[in-house]
């Protein structure tokens, strides 16, 4: 893998409007510096102890995403500098967020994961939860959080008609909520595997490992 010819080629390939975030969960330092040197400057990672080492030894002006399932209990160690959550699942999550978020004086983004896939093992909420999140007095009294967006991954599967339409459902709902929700800005769908099929169905932010990084 030439890590720095990957992300010249994905910075000519992707449309101006999609922002490529690069998955470098489990790959060491050198490999994240390797892409911050090619000019890459968000990067995604799964774990939150992983995203705290990383973060302490690179340079500070990465823009650090977390992608996967969060744990209430954990989300204090990266509300110091933690830019974007892609997988908010609960009105509870999103409690804690904006009380670390205070703690730090900050205001974090977040985005609700929306479970789009048939497979039973994905996270996520139904798009009603998602909307009874945004309208809850709750979340309206929450000053240290704002929902940018939707994220979803879509059912893995050699069926490109299906990944599709499940990617199509998700823009459908996006463009729906944008429409009362100013805030909406970012819909996160796509990865190295599907990432050509969420952009022809609207996706604003790729989140790309494997075809940067290598097989993990
Ligand atoms: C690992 C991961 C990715 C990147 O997956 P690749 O197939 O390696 O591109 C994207 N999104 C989430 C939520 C992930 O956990």
């Amino acid at each position: 893998m030439n890590i720095s010819e990957n992300i010249k080629k994905y910075k000519n390939e992707l449309p101006e409007d999609v922002t490529l975030v690069a998955i470098s969960k489990t790959k060491p330092i050198e490999f994240v510096l390797e892409a911050y040197n090619a000019g890459q400057r968000i990067f995604g990672e799964n774990k939150i102890q992983e995203m705290v080492d990383k973060y302490e030894a690179l340079p500070k002006d990465i823009e650090w995403h977390i992608v996967g399932h969060v744990q209430t209990n954990k989300v204090k160690y990266m509300a110091p500098f933690v830019k974007l959550i892609h997988a908010v699942d609960s009105l509870k999550l999103l409690k804690e967020i904006n009380k670390q978020a205070k703690n730090n004086n900050r205001l974090i983004e977040c985005l609700l994961q929306i479970k789009i896939a048939e497979e039973e093992t994905k996270f996520g909420i139904t798009i009603e939860e998602a909307e009874h999140i945004l309208n809850s007095e709750e979340f309206k009294r929450m000053h240290h959080v704002k929902i940018v967006g939707l994220m979803g991954m879509a059912t893995f599967t050699e069926n490109e008609n299906q990944v599709s339409n499940e990617f199509s459902f998700l823009k459908k709902h996006f463009d729906f909520l944008k429409q009362k929700n100013q805030d909406f800005q970012i819909l996160s769908m796509g990865m190295s595997g599907d990432y050509k099929i969420a952009i022809a169905n609207g996706s604003s932010m790729v989140r790309l490992g494997s075809s940067i990084f290598g097989e993990r």
